[in-house]
């Protein structure tokens, strides 16, 4: 080390604390990256390689980035993963004395990067903190460093919950103890989470105002994650508000993969928003509304009490159209108060988000005089708990102009009359631009020469230009040279010179005491931070009831109500999105009617019937509910619902590498597992990923137990048209199924829901349907009506026995016999339709 250059020095004792980052070191202007750093990024971030002298005997790799434009190269490289120390030059190159002294100023991590491109404004951007507290239990806190919220709770389910809790709030970074993080991190590494270590708690004395609301067993978690903010970003926390603690009860548990599979927030095709439930719920129109409407998606609640008081709100907006207009045009004028919190305790704020501040402050109080003016209780409650922040805005009012630039030195930022000194300097430097134009008038009389200008440069400050064909008139003994162009001479005279000292000082102190303002401003700013915070948090609640409101009333949404029992009845219930997708033509809308004695559902039908759509629109119609929205339907009589879990196809756990019938056991494991008898389980085609008896024969063991033992609320789907029988024997299971009926040879779908079993299959129509050779279809209608001759009699209680006989391992356990009574053309097409998996199939 001691060969390198004092630089090169500086680096790699720097770079030692900054192992896992890449170091932006500040080199004039540019950021240069060196060594291993310097070789990793420059084919990332696709920059040249070059190399740099440094006393060593070896050129050292290098490469960088320009300061102005360094933004957009962190952000690759974070949002890969990768973390990024911005290393600055923290004294005045001018006045050091042998290297300049550098330190690293943030760490900037993919769970705390905060500006961007990439920074969607309606996502949160959340980092997270996890410590074991038990066998199945983690401690979890996570927060928003842009917005400042911080919350925390217990996540049960082991590692498997934890890394779904984690995939539902999509957080990129956990930070751990360096024992959690050997336990997590193959895992976390499939996922894309990026572990980081803190081995460290804040002080108790610094944390103690965060943890008012938390259980003891939360302090770790917090205290960990607090300390590892602090360190990486190295300054002010003020924004970070008070860790919330969420008992889960208090919430309607939806796992990550039901969250997934009922595409509530992301497409199963895709990270596509459309199509999800919050792509057709979503009318908010402020950045924070639309974050808390996610919030609110990812947590509904499961109080009563809660819920109806949001539901009355949405009734109250409904009733008053015109009031609903008027807000939501005002609140097109609320910027992100939320973010600009974060940014005025992050101390970047500029002069236009403080105009922005306050454009949004400016607002607010009609906001509140209206909704005080409606006369409705749920209204004048928001509005009451509105601060309408009054005094800020003034403030900011005062001391900002109206159209402020973004830089914060080039001036033009502190409004006339804030400060007096400021005035004066200004007056003196302005007053100077007048006296230079008259002077430019005054001499070009004297000179008689017309087109005398006098002008202004960087470097030679003012001058008086004169054009070469008019050099004549001018007096060499007031006029002396300064600068020689190719078709013109410039002067400067004694006044002249006076004169632009005095401006220059004027504009230069006048600048530098706007800077100074500006920071102090900003300074006393951070005081109002948690009013602020306070009145976005109600602005986007306000947001999120109006969007409510124009959502159920664009598309006929029912109030729904709710009882303390836990029978479920929606009368003509649709699934919002589908309905959306077939825009509104043709939806048939069904029933679904659980009652106390029961509340266990078998839906048969054939495939593209419905069955799927029918199970997604009762799931979908409790969550909105319990978020407080209306639903898709006539009539709703809810139960409070603690828990949904489904077993959907479609979403397979393919990075996993599990098999489909291992993820469908394991999701229906941690269902049955978890759900207790105020859960909504929703099983779609149980056992179709096994072979016939033995996917039949789990579909049935797992009804009944769910019959036995939990009894929650149930729907079940599935082709085995031997479970209808077991409604003879589990007395709280109804079967119904989606009719179909044949046209002409075809199937006709009539997607409507009808009490007892199926009684045919339709997989031959199909296979018609989906352009399955005529010759092929032919067949297949003759071998089915054989088979049919042929059925013994498959009704459910004789599977258990059947089963027994199976090996579990056997896949083909089809009946030999018939096989070998077929010619050979016909066990071709008999094995050739068996392999058509009809139920991943599409029409097409
Ligand atoms: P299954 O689960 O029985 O295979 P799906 O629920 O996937 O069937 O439905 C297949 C398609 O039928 C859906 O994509 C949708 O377009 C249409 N569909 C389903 N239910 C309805 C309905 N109630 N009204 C109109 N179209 C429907």
């Amino acid at each position: 080390m001691t060969t390198y250059t004092p630089m090169m020095q500086q680096y790699l004792s720097i770079k030692a604390d900054y192992e896992d980052a890449f170091l932006f070191f500040r080199l004039g202007d540019f950021y240069e990256l060196f060594f291993e750093d310097a070789l990793k990024a420059s084919q990332i971030l696709e920059i040249t390689l070059t190399g740099r002298d440094a006393g060593g005997d070896e050129r050292v790799p290098m490469c960088g980035v320009p300061y102005h434009s360094a933004q957009s190269y962190i952000e690759t490289l974070v949002s890969k993963g990768y973390k990024v120390a911005i290393c600055e030059q923290v004294e005045d190159p001018k006045q050091a004395k042998g290297v300049v002294k550098r330190e690293v100023i943030q760490l900037i991590t993919p769970g705390t990067m905060i500006e961007g491109k990439t920074i969607d404004n309606k996502s949160n951007i959340f980092i997270g903190c996890a410590e074991r507290i038990s066998d199945h239990e983690f401690a979890f806190a996570y927060l928003d460093v842009s917005t400042g919220e911080a919350k925390s709770f217990i996540i049960e389910g082991g590692v498997k919950g934890l890394f779904q809790q984690l995939q539902a709030y999509n957080i990129r970074e956990l930070v751990v103890t360096d024992e959690l993080k050997i336990l997590l991190q193959e895992q976390a590494a499939n996922l894309g989470i990026v572990l980081s270590i803190e081995n460290e708690e804040m002080h108790d004395e610094k944390a103690n105002n965060y943890l008012l609301h938390l259980p003891k067993k939360c302090f770790g978690v917090a205290k960990y994650l607090l300390q590892y903010i602090e360190r990486t970003q190295m300054r002010s926390l003020s924004h970070i508000q008070p860790f919330t603690y969420t008992e889960t009860k208090q919430y309607l548990q939806i796992d990550a993969n039901s969250k997934r599979n009922l595409e509530l927030l992301q497409s199963i095709r895709g990270k596509d928003q459309k199509g999800t439930l919050l792509w057709l719920l979503d009318e908010t129109v402020t950045a924070m509304g639309g974050r808390k409407l996610k919030q609110w998606l990812h947590q509904p609640l499961a109080n009563r009490a809660q819920i109806e008081e949001r539901l009355n709100t949405v009734t109250d907006l409904l009733d008053e159209f015109f009031l609903r207009d008027e807000l939501r045009e005002l609140l097109k004028s609320v910027y992100d108060l939320e973010r600009l919190s974060g940014r005025v305790a992050f101390g970047n704020v500029g002069g236009r988000d403080l105009a922005q501040l306050r454009e949004s402050l400016r607002q607010v109080p009609t906001i509140k005089e209206k909704l005080l003016e409606s006369n409705k209780e749920t209204l004048i409650n928001l509005a009451s708990k509105m601060d309408a922040c009054e005094d800020i805005e003034q403030l900011l009012s005062r001391a900002i102009t109206d159209h402020p630039p973004v830089a914060i030195k080039e001036g033009d930022v502190i409004r006339e009359g804030y400060n007096q000194k400021l005035d004066e300097l200004r007056y003196i430097a302005r007053n100077g631009k007048d006296w230079i134009a008259q002077l430019e008038q005054k001499e070009r009389e004297l000179t008689g020469i017309k087109n005398l200008k006098i002008g202004f440069n960087r470097i030679f400050g003012y001058y008086i230009e004169v054009t070469k064909s008019n050099l004549s008139n001018v007096d060499l003994s007031r006029y002396h040279r300064k600068q020689t162009l190719a078709n013109a001479e410039r002067f400067i005279t004694e006044e002249l010179k006076e004169k632009e000292t005095q401006i220059l000082n004027a504009e230069e102190q006048s600048l530098a005491l706007e800077y100074e303002l500006f920071v102090e401003l900003r300074e006393q700013l951070k005081a109002y931070i948690p009013r602020v915070q306070q009145l976005a948090s109600i602005i986007s609640e306000l947001d999120v009831y109006l969007s409510f409101a124009v959502v159920s009333e664009k598309y006929q949404f029912t109030k729904p109500t709710f009882h303390e029992g836990k029978g479920l009845k929606i009368i003509g219930g649709r699934h919002p999105v589908v309905e959306k997708m077939l825009n509104k033509q043709g939806y048939v809308p069904n029933d679904c009617v659980l009652t106390e004695e029961k509340n266990m559902m078998l839906i048969t039908g054939p495939n593209m019937s419905g069955k799927s759509t029918y199970m997604r629109q009762v799931a979908l119609i409790v969550i909105m509910a319990q978020m407080g929205c209306y639903v898709p339907c006539d009539e709703a009589e809810l139960p409070i619902t603690d828990q949904i879990f489904t077993r959907i196809g479609a979403a397979d756990d393919l990075a996993s590498g599990q098999s489909t019938f291992m993820v469908e056991m394991l999701e229906s494991q941690h269902a049955i597992t978890n759900a207790t008898e105020k859960s909504l389980l929703l099983f779609d085609e149980i056992g179709r990923g096994t072979s016939t008896y033995d996917g039949m024969a789990l579909a049935q063991a797992m009804m009944e137990y769910i019959h036995d033992h939990i009894g929650a609320n149930t729907l079940f789907s599935t082709h085995y048209h031997e479970l209808t029988a077991l409604e003879e024997v589990l007395e709280r299971l109804q079967n119904v199924h989606v009719s179909a009926v044949e046209k002409n040879g075809n199937v006709v779908f009539l997607h409507k829901v009808k009490k007892g079993a199926a009684d045919k299959s339709y997989g031959v129509h199909v296979a018609k349907l989906a352009n399955m050779p005529e010759k092929i279809i032919e067949r297949a209608r003759i071998l089915l009506e054989e088979f049919e001759s042929q059925q013994i009699d498959n009704s459910a209680p004789q599977i258990e026995e059947e089963v027994h006989q199976l090996s579990l391992f056997e896949e083909d356990v089809e009946p030999k016999q018939e096989k070998k009574s077929l010619k050979s053309h016909e066990q071709e097409v008999l094995k050739r339709l068996e392999k058509v998996n009809i139920v991943s199939m599409t029409p097409m």
